[in-house]
């Protein structure tokens, strides 16, 4: 598989989530992307990843890809909504219950919350224990028809004897040398597939939606670094390819008192309303040719 990776000509893909503005920390993101497509020739895709339809909006979308065209980005349409995608996302689910990875799960949030008693995943959120793994098909089976609400979880044991017994990756950083990374998926314990109110989970979506665009190179924030161990997982177990990793620094937000002026917030949207031409904005987050100064932004 990865042969097939290096003879093709690199795709890019930029996915953010339609839930609020554009923040300096995306368009960080999308200027790696336009960056390495630039320096490698490939291809650079927008994907919009609104299957949380609480939080997501036409709106948000909008607006992104308005402050992403003022910063000189633009992508070809017509872009990959995963909302318009959910059967793809079914039949991956369907594959991976098809090899007995899968089961239904009906606690609620605040019931996963208390069963987790304590323990963590590493993003910080609730570890589920399995409590619903230990129901009898017979009896999820019945809970289902009766129409019970079930959100489907990896069985996370199952799936590490399925898959090969070391997961890694090759991670670039910012930098042009590869080091492999090993993956520990276990530590995210049964993982959710898709929720109850949720056509597929992040982890699912991500895997499925870059193998089906042949992305080969994913550039994104050192938050995601962690959920790639869950997602050279799913790769192996949908038979789907590894692309290359690029975790990037973080611009640093107001919290940490990392911007030069207080008063300019970290959203794309207001610094454009406070006067800065895109220019400046490129150039602070260090990919413009322009002299900096007018904004000042700290990554990690
Ligand atoms: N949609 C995710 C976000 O906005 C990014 C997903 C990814 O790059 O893998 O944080």
């Amino acid at each position: 598989m990865a042969d097939d990776i290096l003879a093709t000509a690199p795709v890019l893909r930029f996915a953010p989530s339609p839930n609020g503005a554009l923040h300096l920390g995306h368009a960080y993101s999308a200027l790696m992307n336009e960056r390495l497509a630039a320096e490698t020739g490939g291809r650079l895709i927008l994907r919009i990843e609104d299957l949380d339809r609480a939080r997501c909006k036409p709106r948000f979308e909008a607006a992104i890809v308005d402050d992403l065209a003022w910063l000189g980005l633009r992508f070809p349409a017509p872009w990959r909504r995963q909302s318009e995608h959910r059967d793809d996302y079914a039949a991956a689910l369907a594959r991976l219950d098809q090899q007995g990875l899968v089961y239904p799960c009906f606690c609620s949030r605040s019931e996963a919350a208390r069963a987790s008693a304590g323990l963590r995943d590493p993003d910080g959120a609730p570890l589920y224990p399995g409590t619903c793994r230990a129901l009898t098909s017979t009896e999820a089976r019945a809970r289902l028809a009766r129409g019970e609400k079930a959100a489907f979880r990896l069985d996370i044991g199952r799936a590490l004897a399925a898959a090969p017994a070391h997961l890694s990756w090759v991670e670039y950083g910012e930098g042009a040398v590869p080091s492999e990374r090993a993956a520990a998926p276990a530590a995210w314990g049964d993982i959710v597939l898709s929720g109850r109110d949720l056509a597929a989970s992040y982890h699912l979506a991500v895997v499925v939606d870059d193998a089906l665009q042949g992305v080969t190179d994913v550039v994104r924030g050192r938050d995601l670094f962690a959920a790639t161990a869950v997602h050279r997982l799913l790769q192996e177990l949908l038979f789907c390819p590894a692309p290359r990793y690029r975790h990037h620094r973080l611009v640093l937000d107001r919290n940490g008192a990392k911007l030069a002026k207080s008063r300019q917030s970290a959203s794309v949207a207001e610094l454009r309303e406070s006067g800065l031409n895109p220019g400046e904005v490129r150039t602070a987050l260090g990919f413009g040719a322009g002299a900096g100064g007018a904004l000042t932004v700290a990554l990690d």
